[in-house]
């Protein structure tokens, strides 16, 4: 916990004050271009992986990558898919998976999940279609950049 506290310091003392006037701005209003969504895997990080700054992108993460089929009942999914289409009105929806992906590993190869039953309840969808479509891996973080315009 010290480093993450010492990394947010060191945030604030260096790289807040070049970027001040771009987090004013964002402090008012955000207008971001593209609705990122990813696995919630620390190795994959949207703004480093696209060099994008602060602002450029309205940010889902999950394991998994996971979008669930619309629905009005509650989730914290839909309804950020919901607000980065109806209310920023985003331009692109990127969907980006990994390659080793723990989450994705398990839909393929049908892991038990009874010890983690909110990650189970969450990869009931993709269960489903993964006799479909999944594959057991995916190469690298770019090859397995799906991109869908809005
Ligand atoms: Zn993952």
């Amino acid at each position: 916990m010290k480093d993450i506290i010492e990394g947010f310091l060191k945030f604030q003392r260096e790289a807040f004050p070049k970027h001040a006037e771009l987090f004013k701005d964002l402090a008012t209003q955000q207008n971001p271009r593209a609705l990122f969504i990813s696995c919630s895997d620390s190795c994959l990080v949207p703004e480093l992986v696209t060099q994008r700054e602060p602002g450029d992108l309205f940010v889902i993460r999950n394991a998994g990558n996971i979008v669930p089929s619309y629905s009005p009942e509650p989730g914290g999914v839909s309804a950020s898919v919901e607000y980065a289409v109806a209310a920023l009105r985003v331009s692109d929806i990127v969907i980006c998976g990994h390659s080793d992906c723990g989450a994705m590993t398990a839909i393929a190869a049908c892991k038990c999940m009874d010890h983690m039953p909110a990650v189970g309840c969450a990869m009931r969808i993709p269960l489903a279609l993964s006799t479909k479509h999944a594959t057991t891996r995916t190469s690298t973080i770019m090859s397995s950049l799906w991109c869908a315009r809005t």
